[in-house]
């Protein structure tokens, strides 16, 4: 077990895709020993980048799973948890978020802050996450690192840091200086692992002396100590690393570091960078709620000897069952130790713990509070908490955002069928915003996701990694319903066959409500018996599945049930469930029901000759700007759009952009839909349901 936690460090590497944050883990995996030779991502030898264990991944150059991964530099245990950087699987990402305690942010000398910086910034923003940028590609054709800066604040709105200055650009790129120690350094030998440190280049003396100035300004506004050093001359290094330490856990600067990773250059001093700027888990703080509080906040102590709590955030299929991947937030974890998971109350023994390097393990008796490790044998969701049972508490819940997609699979043959449930089942597990129903009457299994991407990808991952080839329809949006208006229901439902017969009675009224739905028990006088009360909110909730207008699911439904009436021999559990439902039916279509569809947050970035026309392309689709910025003959649009026009934006994009623009989307919130679109719909609606009834 790690017993200096003030050694360890939890850290993600997130970057735009092709920003080259593959290669840069592959390099850190190979300077600190945990492989032995380096490949090139989609290299020639097919072997491909360590991280990447994912074939779809490789083929699409994007990350899609996140691995935890450890490594030791100098003295440093460092936990890399791979954040995948497709706003598609933003659940993916904010659980990665969650667990580590700072970042890289890797940007292109080339390209800067491209759209997805800013999303995974935003994130990281959100959970507060301190993080070092990394200007990579300084080897590259147009590499302007400085540049890349000037972004972080113009773009990002952070304050950046310059530590390093490049020595050479482009095909000259040599190495780096460092302002801090205010010398150079240089890599060689055939992987840079021989580190050269010397002299900064007399033509750069004047550059180098004006930017540690500029450095030790930004850094003093926030240390004391440093101000004081410089008005008496006594700077350290020790007490600018001491500076910008705090002034990057604090959120104020972000250290800017550059380098080449496909170069082998400046990796070193990235890691150490890592080490003495980046938190360990005691300076971070975290909190959990209080299941039997309400869901009080309650602030965990990174102290191993305290009850345990942690979190697993990340699941895989290994050769010896599941594999899960844990956060310790509190307390430690033991092999033959009980855990009990906070969601089911089920106790498990823990069997195997391991510490994970890509696809390679290391079995470990035990880890303590602010370690990463992973579990065999024990089945469980991802986002689910453990505890040894002697405390109540839970990784506070996250926001899963409702799916906004469906579309159909069915298996091509029995073989498919099975793989196919088998893959299902995975799926749902890993991922709270896919799901799967089925359809009531055609028996079709449907899945329901966040974008046609995600859903793709899943569709992918059937066939390649559970050979399940399936045959999909289009992908549908996921409209919902509400009422506008109250509307008074009274309604009666008797029956008389025979012996006993049925009989229920209820009153009250639906109204427009914050949550999506509420029922309200406002009987006096026992006008319903109080055992058939949960008959009618049974009633009830049995018709919010499919709405009256176009059977999508209602939202944001208020039933006050005030009066009504029974029969002391024909009234039951049923007769009430059937008055509820007659009472719904009766009322819902006086109450001005709409339809509701999902809105899109759609950011696209692009060469600014194309504004007009991406602004065009967006307005044709029933998109709202809702921003447009533009620096250095890029442009910058934002826009709220109904998903139902994106189908197939890409490309539309791509022909109306010469492929020169990019787009990423995210769910925003539901929102009418205008007349004449409910109108179609509803037309389609029943056109379907009279072919279905042929
Ligand atoms: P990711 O999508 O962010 O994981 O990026 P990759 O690591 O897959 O890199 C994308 C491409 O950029 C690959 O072809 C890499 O070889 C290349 N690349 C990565 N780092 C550098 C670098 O420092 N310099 C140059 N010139 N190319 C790089």
């Amino acid at each position: 077990m790690i017993s200096d936690l003030s050694k360890v460090r939890n850290i993600g590497i997130s970057a735009h895709i092709d920003s080259g944050k593959t290669t840069l883990t592959e390099r850190v995996l190979f300077y600190t020993k945990r492989i032995h030779a380096i490949h090139d991502v989609k290299g020639k030898d097919g072997v491909g980048a360590k991280m990447d264990s994912m074939d779809l991944e490789r083929e699409r150059g994007i990350t899609i799973q996140s691995a935890a991964t450890h490594c030791t530099w100098g003295q440093y245990h460092i936990n890399i948890i791979d954040t995948p950087g497709h706003v598609d699987f933003t659940i993916e990402v904010e659980r990665s978020l969650r667990v580590l305690d700072g970042a890289i942010l890797v940007l292109c000398a080339v390209a800067g802050v491209q759209s997805q910086s800013l999303t995974v910034d935003r994130q990281m923003r959100r959970y507060g996450v301190p993080r070092i940028a990394f200007v990579n590609k300084c080897d590259r054709a147009g590499a302007n690192p400085l540049r890349a800066r000037d972004q972080l604040r113009e773009k990002l709105n952070l304050n950046p840091c310059l530590l390093q200055l490049p020595i050479g650009l482009e095909d000259k790129f040599e190495g780096i200086v460092d302002l801090i120690k205010m010398k150079s350094f240089r890599f060689e030998g055939a992987n840079g692992e021989k580190i050269i440190e010397g002299a900064i280049p007399a033509d750069m003396q004047a550059e180098a002396t004006k930017c540690r100035e500029e450095m030790l300004d930004t850094l003093s506004m926030f240390s004391d100590d440093l101000t004081e050093a410089m008005l008496e001359e006594k700077v350290t290094e020790e007490l600018i690393c001491k500076a910008v330490r705090s002034a990057t856990i604090n959120l104020q600067i972000v250290p800017v570091m550059m380098g080449s990773a496909y170069k082998n250059k400046a990796v070193q001093l990235l890691l150490d960078g890592v080490g003495k700027f980046l938190p360990c888990p005691t300076d971070v703080t975290n909190q959990a709620v209080d299941l039997e509080k309400d869901e009080a906040k309650v602030t965990l102590d990174s102290d191993p000897d305290k009850p345990l709590v942690m979190l697993a955030f990340k699941l895989e299929d290994g050769r010896f069952g599941q594999l899960s991947y844990l956060r310790v937030y509190q307390g430690t974890i033991a092999k033959g130790r009980e855990i009990t998971n906070t969601r089911t109350g089920k106790r498990h023994k823990v069997g195997r713990l391991v510490r994970m390097h890509s696809d390679e393990m290391e079995d470990i008796d035990s880890a303590g509070a602010g370690d990463i490790c992973a579990m065999f044998g024990v089945d469980c969701n991802s986002g689910d908490t453990f505890t040894d049972g002697t405390t109540s508490v839970a990784m506070t819940s996250m926001h899963v955002p409702e799916p906004v997609i469906a579309l159909t699979v069915s298996p091509k043959d029995n073989k498919a069928q099975v793989n196919m449930s088998k893959a299902l089942k995975r799926f749902t597990k890993e991922d709270p915003t896919f799901r799967v129903s089925s359809d009531h009457e055609t028996g079709e299994t449907i899945i329901h996701g966040m974008g046609e991407l995600h859903l793709d990808v899943y569709i992918e991952r059937m066939k390649r990694e559970y050979s399940a080839e399936v045959i999909t329809s289009p992908p549908r949006v996921a409209y919902r319903e509400t009422i506008t208006r109250r509307v008074d229901f009274s309604y009666t439902h008797k029956k008389q066959t025979g012996g006993s017969g049925q009989y229920g009675k209820v009153a009250g009224y639906l109204e427009p409500g914050e949550a999506p739905y509420e029922f309200v028990d406002q009987i006096v006088g026992g006008s319903i018996p109080r055992e058939y009360v949960p008959s009618c909110d049974k009633g009830f909730q049995s018709m919010l599945a499919k709405g009256l207008v176009i059977q999508a699911p209602v939202t944001g439904v208020r039933v006050v049930v005030n009066d009504g009436a029974a029969h002391s021999v024909d009234s039951s559990d049923i007769a009430f469930q059937e008055a509820a439902r007659g009472a719904w039916r009766e009322a819902y279509p006086k109450a001005h029901p709409q339809i509701l569809e999902p809105l899109m947050k759609v950011a696209i970035e692009g060469p600014a000759e194309f504004q007009g026309g991406v602004v065009g392309i967006l307005m044709q689709r029933r998109g709202i700007i809702i921003g447009t910025t533009e620096s250095d003959g890029f442009c910058r649009v934002e826009a709220e759009v109904p998903l139902a026009e994106m189908f197939g934006f890409s490309t539309v994009l791509r022909s109306a952009t010469q492929g020169k623009a990019e787009f990423t989307m995210e769910f925003s919130r539901y929102t009418p839909t205008p007349g004449a679109i409910s109108e179609e719909l509803i037309k389609k609606h029943r056109e379907e349901l009279a072919k279905k009834a042929k």
